[in-house]
């Protein structure tokens, strides 16, 4: 058996991959246990959103997101007669400092994070290794899993992530109950690699047609995706054919002479999560812990989410700085804004997965009237995570918190590559240092807090004036920003930065 692994991660997809390298980052050593032998090759997910590329970009995948995604402004619903349902605009400047809407390719982003985890000298990566046994050791937990000769080998962790998707065998081993709602449509799922430059028009679509609910969307840089359900009564077998796709295909003048087929294949979406995901010393994370349809493009977002939420608090935990049961909140935080997240996917799926004429005829009708009155709708912000380490009574906490452009001496660029990550104090009225009595600045870097007086005269220059507003708009003067982003308390004014961090000490059981 090897030397014991500060924390090992059974699955190696965007999840595991996250996870690795945020922990990775910190220092800490993680052993990743990937059954199959290569990366998987075809496009799964294509969009993730502004919070997601914030974390990539602390995941040291700033410099490649633009290259890797294109950002979407407009996602369109229109009905069989091609009127307008529903118009949501996306902005190119999102709260987090990146577009709003960016579509990708699963297998590029892997390549990239997969590239970035062996470039972390703590980070061991085992491909063709299954893990097929979870057994409990003393303050830790031993890993069985089989090799590429068939031979079965032990890894011992300290922690595990069970990062193994959407059949894991995590999942099963601890029993965990699972929360079914029941909602699942096939759908044909086809990628294609367009020959000629075209303007698509709009980038990402759903053709609310009855006769056939189809998704038009970009698949990133050079690609498209078409998604089209399968109607009732219709064979999978001959639905799942290359024949199919391109005869399905037909509508928007492709043939095998402007396009390649890039895949096909038929997935059945689920709305589902685990009601408990940790159990004792196991923590699982991404579809091994919640499944959703894929209208609001969230399924691989709400996992790179749980790898930002779980890194810093495995981080505190391993180092010594908080207790284990800080891992409790790591389950009351993520879980009910998956929750919300999964219900809002559903509810989108039921307005698109709609089959029958009259029902679609009177959705038209009622939408239609809507949009009108309304015009373009922004995208819902992503709900507010749960209880957990949050300033108890704050109407922010929970809540996302900005990046913008800064600048401090002859350094100009995003506020987390200019400053630095982890907890963050921000005002825009004075040094929140200068608040903090020596026991809880002592206490606040001991944990590699930050803070930054952010102002157009202000040590760290607020470029582009994105956080005067913000506060303004807030009518607040300091806030405690996460590792995760999320705001921990806001106060009124920056005399408020010591209760803040004596909030924080408190909820982190210092
Ligand atoms: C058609 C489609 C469209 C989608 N669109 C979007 C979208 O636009 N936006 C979005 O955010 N999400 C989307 N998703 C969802 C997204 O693809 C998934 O949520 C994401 O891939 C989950 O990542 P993961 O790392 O949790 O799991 P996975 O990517 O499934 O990785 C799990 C890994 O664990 C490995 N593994 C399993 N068992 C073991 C074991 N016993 N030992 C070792 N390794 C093991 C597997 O081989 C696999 O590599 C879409 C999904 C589909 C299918």
């Amino acid at each position: 058996m090897t030397d014991v692994l500060d924390v090992a991660i059974v699955g190696y997809g965007p999840v595991g991959q996250t996870l690795a390298i945020l922990l990775g980052q910190r220092g800490w050593r993680v052993g990743v246990f990937e059954k199959q032998p290569a990366a998987y090759p075809l496009p799964r997910a294509v969009h993730f959103d502004h919070e997601v590329a914030r974390i990539l970009q602390g995941a040291g995948l700033g410099e490649v997101l633009p290259r890797l995604s294109e950002p979407a402004d407009v996602y369109e619903w229109r009905n069989a007669a091609g009127e307008t349902l529903l118009r949501i605009g996306s902005s190119a400047a999102g709260l987090s400092g990146w577009p709003e809407a960016n579509m990708f390719s699963q297998p590029d982003l892997e390549r990239e994070l997969d590239a970035r985890a062996r470039t972390l000298p703590s980070v061991e990566v085992h491909r063709a290794a299954e893990v097929v046994e979870l057994e409990p050791a003393d303050d830790g937990v031993v890993l069985v899993f089989t090799g590429a000769d068939g031979r079965r080998a032990r890894a011992r962790a300290r922690y595990v992530g069970g990062c193994d998707g959407a059949n894991s065998f995590v999942r099963r081993r601890l029993g965990v109950p699972v929360t079914d709602l029941g909602f699942f449509f096939d759908w044909l799922i086809v990628d294609v690699l367009p020959k000629e430059p075209r303007v698509w028009d709009p980038i990402n679509g759903q053709v609310c047609d009855p006769a056939r609910p189809t998704t038009v969307v970009s698949g990133g840089p050079g690609r498209r995706r078409w998604e089209f359900m399968r109607l009732p009564g219709e064979d999978i077998a001959q639905l799942n054919t290359d024949a199919t796709a391109w005869r399905l295909l037909q509508p928007w003048a492709l043939h095998p002479g402007n396009a390649v087929l890039e895949r096909h294949a038929v997935y059945t979406f689920h709305a589902r999560w685990v009601d408990e995901w940790k159990m004792d010393r196991v923590l699982l994370a991404g579809d091994a812990a919640h499944q959703m349809p894929p209208f609001a493009g969230q399924g691989m977002c709400a996992g790179i989410r749980d790898a930002a939420n779980l890194a810093w608090k495995l981080d505190l935990v391993l180092g010594g700085k908080a207790a284990d049961t800080l891992l409790d909140t790591y389950a009351s935080e993520r879980i009910p804004q998956v929750r919300q997240v999964i219900g809002f996917s559903i509810e989108l799926g039921k307005v698109i997965c709609v089959s029958d004429p009259e029902q679609a005829a009177a959705r038209d009708a009622a939408m239609i009237a809507t949009v009108r009155e309304t015009g373009p709708t922004p995208p819902l912000p992503t709900p507010a995570i749960g209880p957990g380490v949050l300033r108890e009574g704050d109407a922010r906490a929970g809540h996302l918190f900005l990046q913008g452009r800064v600048g401090r001496g002859d350094h100009a660029g995003r506020f987390d590559d200019v400053i630095g990550r982890g907890f963050v104090l921000v005002s825009p009225a004075a040094d929140p240092k200068t608040r903090l009595a020596p026991d809880l600045a002592a206490f606040f870097e001991s944990i590699g807090g930050l803070t930054a007086h952010v102002g157009p005269e202000a040590p760290v220059r607020d470029v582009d004036g994105s956080y005067a507003r913000w506060f303004a708009q807030h009518g607040i003067e300091a806030a405690l920003q996460r590792p995760d982003f999320h705001i921990f308390g806001a106060a009124p004014s920056v005399d408020g930065c010591a209760d803040l961090v004596a909030g924080l000490r408190t909820a982190l059981g210092s």
